[in-house]
């Protein structure tokens, strides 16, 4: 049992740890991707790959800066491609040093969803955050090409609209070479781009959202998806699946590895399918992607 995009570096994570291995490892649990998603969550990461080393569970690390990064240098009043090119630097610094330890380049990509949502955003500032990151999703795929390292790609766009999966598309496939490899993390975009995906050797990651009962259009997705190129992740602590998210009385209210158990049941009654069977391929669908020997 492999959780191929997990974040242990956010409070609820940080604060029962143990706890939180301990459960996937009784479960069965083999490996964790474990994401940094901003400069501090990178640190925090690389903190916890190293400490865990020794332990039965293996944690490898993911380092990259969300999209949603970029926003928050809007409020900053100085000029924001001299502020994200200081911090890519710093970023790519970071991946230079520590190639050895890390396993895949993200979480990076594109977020459209909230800035197309915040009515305080103008036009013209949409457009410029939509600019800058393209650069830092860019910056990325480059990483990933000089490194030969994977990429958790995260993806989301307002309900009905695509621009944002055909950008991320082109920029993985004209930066990338064809070269690059990876995930969509939590692909909740359309369906039609499935085809695209796989076709640039692209597995796609499912989480706690396909349990959900309203989320028909992610079970539709994983129906289209070869099991050879499902990952399941859990996005750890968000999106906890439907019986962690309605049983007050669990000792978490939050997303954990150990919930790939239930994610797993789901996409194996999608798949009508075995849930061995699904844990047994996914897990050879990570090893293959991530593991380098
Ligand atoms: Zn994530």
């Amino acid at each position: 049992m492999t959780d191929s995009h997990a974040h242990l570096c956010f409070p609820e994570g940080k604060a029962n740890l143990t706890q939180i291995i301990d459960e996937f490892e009784q479960g069965g649990g083999e490996y964790i991707l474990n994401v940094g998603h901003s400069p501090e969550t990178n640190l925090e990461t690389l903190n916890i790959h190293n400490s865990l080393k020794n332990n039965k569970v293996k944690v490898l690390s993911a380092l990259g800066i969300h999209p949603e990064y970029v926003k928050e240098t809007i409020s900053i009043d100085i000029d924001r491609y001299k502020q994200m090119r200081k911090t890519v630097d710093a970023y790519r610094e970071l991946v230079e040093k520590n190639a050895n330890e890390i396993a895949a380049i993200g979480e990076c990509g594109l977020d459209y969803y909230h800035i197309k949502n915040d009515p305080s955003i103008s036009e013209e500032e949409l457009e410029e955050i939509k600019e800058l990151q393209k650069n830092l999703f860019k910056e990325h795929v480059e990483i990933a090409l000089k490194h030969q390292k994977p990429l958790t790609i995260h993806v989301r766009d307002l309900p009905g609209e695509n621009d944002c999966i055909e950008d991320a598309l082109k920029i993985v496939s004209q930066i990338g070479e064809g070269k690059v490899r990876g995930s969509f993390h939590s692909y909740t975009q359309a369906p039609s781009y499935i085809t695209e995906i796989i076709g640039l050797g692209f597995y796609i990651g499912v989480n706690g959202i396909v349990t959900y009962p309203k989320a028909e259009n992610v079970r539709e997705i994983v129906k289209l998806v070869p099991t050879n190129r499902i990952l399941l992740e859990t996005d750890t602590p968000l999106l906890p699946p439907q019986r962690i998210r309605s049983n007050k009385k669990y000792w978490r209210n939050y997303g954990a590895p150990y919930d790939i158990k239930e994610i797993a049941e789901t996409v194996a009654k999608v798949k009508e399918g075995s849930v061995e069977e699904i844990i047994k391929t996914t897990t050879e669908n990570f090893k293959r992607l991530f593991l380098v020997d």
